[in-house]
C-alpha cells in the first residue's frame, strides 16, 4: 500500500518510518522495514500499525544504516499476519522487498521455485520476487538493477516494487508497472516512495517513473532505464503543494 525506499547519509530507519507515517492515510493492516549495514540485512515487520513496528524496534532495534526500504501492506493474498508483512527475504537473507499490487502469476512462480529448492515462508504473491531476485542477481553478476527487469519480465499484473542486496549495499531498485512510484531527488541522497508526500520534508524535486520502467538509486544519482534495459524517457517536476497538506 506505502512504500518508501532511501540511500543517502542519514539514518535510512528514521527517514523510512517518517516517510511510511506521511503515508498512513491510505489505510493498512502491517508494515515493515529493512536496512543495510555493514555488508548485511536487517528487517523487522509486524502487523497492525506502525506503533507496533515501533514498539518491536524497541526490543530488536535494527543496526544504523544509511540504505533502506519499509512498507506498509494491505493484504491481498495472504491474512494480515507478521509473516505475511512486508520486506520479503528470500533464502539467503541478502535480499528484500516490498509490493503494492498483485502479482497475478505467483502461483506457477511459486510451485517454479519450490521445485528448485526454495523454501517459501509466506502466503503473499509478493514472496515469489525475492527468490526470483536472489536467482537472476547470481546470473546478472551481482546486478541488482539488471536482476530486477529480468524479473519484471516475467511477472503478471499490476506493481510497485522496491529491492535491495546486501552485496550491493549503496543501492535501491525501484520498479512499476500500472502502480505509481516516484523518486524524490535529493542531494547526496535519493528516495522512493509510492506517493510524494513521503519525501517532501527532504526535497521537492521529482521524477515520476513511467510504465515498466526500473530505477537504480545511488547517494549521487539515479538512473532510469525501460524493462527491456534501453534508456528512458523520465519525467521530472518540481513538487509544489503543501508540505502541512
Ligand atoms: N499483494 C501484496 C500482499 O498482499 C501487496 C499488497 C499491498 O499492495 O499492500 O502482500
Amino acid at each position: 500500500c506505502g512504500i518508501v525506499g532511501y540511500v543517502g547519509a542519514q539514518s535510512a530507519l528514521d527517514v523510512v518510518i517518517a516517510g511510511l507515517k506521511r503515508l498512513e492515510y491510505r489505510g493498512y493492516d502491517s508494515a515493515g522495514v529493512a536496512v543495510l549495514a555493514d555488508g548485511e540485512l536487517a528487517a523487522v515487520k509486524k502487523a497492525g500499525k506502525l506503533v507496533n513496528l515501533e514498539k518491536e524496534l524497541v526490543g530488536h532495534p535494527l543496526p544504523a544504516g544509511s540504505t533502506g526500504l519499509g512498507h506498509t501492506r494491505w493484504a491481498t493474498h495472504g491474512g494480515p499476519t507478521d509473516v505475511n508483512a512486508h520486506p520479503h527475504l528470500d533464502n539467503s537473507g541478502r535480499v528484500a522487498v516490498v509490493h503494492n499490487g498483485i502479482i497475478e502469476n505467483f502461483a506457477a512462480l511459486r510451485a517454479e521455485l519450490a521445485e528448485r529448492g526454495h523454501r517459501l515462508e509466506s502466503e503473499t504473491d509478493t514472496e515469489v520476487v525475492a527468490h526470483l531476485l536472489a536467482e537472476r542477481f547470481e546470473g546478472a553478476g551481482g546486478d541488482l538493477t539488471e536482476a530486477m527487469r529480468q524479473v519484471c519480465r516475467q511477472l503478471d499484473g499490476a506493481f510497485t516494487l522496491v529491492a535491495v542486496h546486501a552485496d550491493q549495499p549503496d543501492v535501491v531498485v525501484g520498479a512499476r508497472r500500472n502502480s505509481p512510484l516516484v523518486v524524490g531527488v535529493g542531494e547526496g541522497e535519493n528516495f522512493l516512495a509510492s506517493d510524494v508526500a513521503a519525501f517532501i520534508a527532504h526535497t521537492r524535486s521529482a521524477i515520476e517513473l513511467g510504465q515498466d520502467q526500473v530505477v537504480e538509486l545511488r547517494r549521487d544519482g539515479v538512473t532510469v532505464t525501460n524493462f527491456d534495459g534501453s534508456a528512458a524517457n523520465v519525467r521530472a517536476y518540481h513538487v509544489d503543494w503543501d508540505a502541512s497538506a
